[in-house]
């Protein structure tokens, strides 16, 4: 097939992403299924028609395969090099020797394809039994994972087992399982990227785009547009009054109503408790209604607080529970203003002024909307 050249090269650049992200979980996961795709092709295949010890290596491929996806997936993200990666490194490179050695025998190949249950149950794959459970083990697990704490990685790591075991299956013939082990690895690199990409592009703690979005939003906003800054008030003295981490809540829960904006504003974490919307082609009095709207929701909202120490009992327990839960309040001023105001203006001369209209607004006595050129509403 003429895309197999390629394909290598392929999992190198993704090697190299990985490593350089340090997404190591999925770098093993990469080096496996290259691993298993070349032991098939090379140690497997031209054999197994010929005599039993080709169906031997796949037999043991397929068993293993899925148990160290498995494993990889469980263990907790290190650096590549530190001792428990190598340790897991050596533990991988070790396997193909080990098996090579234990199919000698004539006990571990006959393991290997055991039937313990009705062969007809098994019609519609090639694997072995043993196979087929240890794969039905790591999906089970893998997807009760990705359903408990969903992530990018964990989905590629279901979508890469499943793909694995399509590879396995289809055997072979014309190079289908290298096509099959390809998209599972294409996947992963996949990943990799998307990750990249989200903790460049999304703020860890709020969820919010970053101001590097924001930046890249303003450079492509086409005609005219709203910027308006969004500021918590006080918040020097809520962190020193409850704590960092109570601030950092609130703050979560402040960029969830500023992410919930009405008017079709989109909402970006600039820096620190400073907000930032964007509103294409809006004038800064159309905004004006729902920036005002955002200022009074955070203000009458009441931000109910986790205590550090959360015993484990049910909610309606927690409800019985004499002692109340931590409510606290807060505002937000805001400065908007728009580029239509004065054509010659760059877009970092607009939203200095939306800084500034901020500022007057904090000035008015906070908990206030202020537009350029206009007074408070
Ligand atoms: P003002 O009403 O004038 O805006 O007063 P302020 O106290 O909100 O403003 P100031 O800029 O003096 O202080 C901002 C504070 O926000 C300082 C810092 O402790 C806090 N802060 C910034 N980023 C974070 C964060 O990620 N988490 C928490 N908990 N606090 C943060
Ligand atoms: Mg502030
Ligand atoms: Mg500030």
């Amino acid at each position: 097939m003429d895309f197999a050249p390629v394909y290598p090269a392929v999992f190198v650049i993704g090697a190299l992403q990985c490593w350089k992200f340090h997404r190591t979980r999925l770098l093993f996961a990469l080096v496996l299924l290259v691993a298993a795709d070349r032991i098939l092709l090379h140690f497997a295949y031209p054999e197994a028609i010929a005599d039993g010890s080709g169906q031997a290596i796949v037999n043991a491929v397929a068993l293993l395969l899925p148990l160290n996806l498995l494993v990889v997936s469980l263990i907790p993200e290190r650096g590549p090099l530190t001792l428990r990666s190598l340790l897991q490194w050596v533990v991988i490179i070790a396997q193909p020797g080990i098996i090579a050695r234990l199919l000698q025998s004539d006990v571990v190949p006959s393991i290997l394809a055991f039937e313990f249950a009705d062969e007809m149950y098994f019609s519609w794959t090639t694997l072995p039994q043993l196979a087929v459970l240890a794969f039905l083990i790591a999906f089970v697990v893998l997807v009760a994972r990705m359903i408990n704490d969903p992530s990018e990685e964990r989905r590629a790591v279901v979508w890469a087992l499943i793909a694995a075991f399509l590879a396995i299956n289809a055997g072979e013939g014309d190079l289908v399982s290298t096509t099959y082990f390809a998209a599972a690895g294409l996947m992963l690199v996949q990943t990799v990227i998307d990750v990249s990409y989200r903790l460049a592009y999304q703020d860890a703690l709020t969820k919010l785009p970053t101001r590097r979005g924001f930046n890249e939003a303003l450079a492509q906003v086409l005609g005219h547009w709203t910027v308006a800054m969004v500021d918590v008030d006080h918040f020097k003295k809520f962190n020193d009054l409850h704590g960092h981490e109570v601030g950092d809540q609130v703050l979560r829960m402040v960029a969830a109503e500023v992410g919930k904006v009405s008017g079709g504003g989109k909402a970006f974490r600039y820096g620190g408790e400073e907000f930032v919307v964007l509103f294409a082609n809006k004038r800064v009095e159309q905004c004006q209604e729902h920036l005002e709207r955002l200022r009074a929701t955070i203000a009458g909202r009441v931000f109910t607080i986790r205590s550090a120490f959360r015993p484990r009992r049910k909610p309606d327990q927690l409800k019985a529970s004499k002692k109340p839960r931590k409510t606290l309040k807060i505002t937000v001023s805001i400065g908007a203003a728009d580029s239509v105001f004065d054509e010659r203006e760059t877009a970092e001369e607009t939203v200095k002024a939306a800084d500034k209209a901020l500022y007057q607004a904090k000035e008015g006595g906070r908990n206030k909307v202020w537009i350029r050129a206009k007074s408070k509403i």
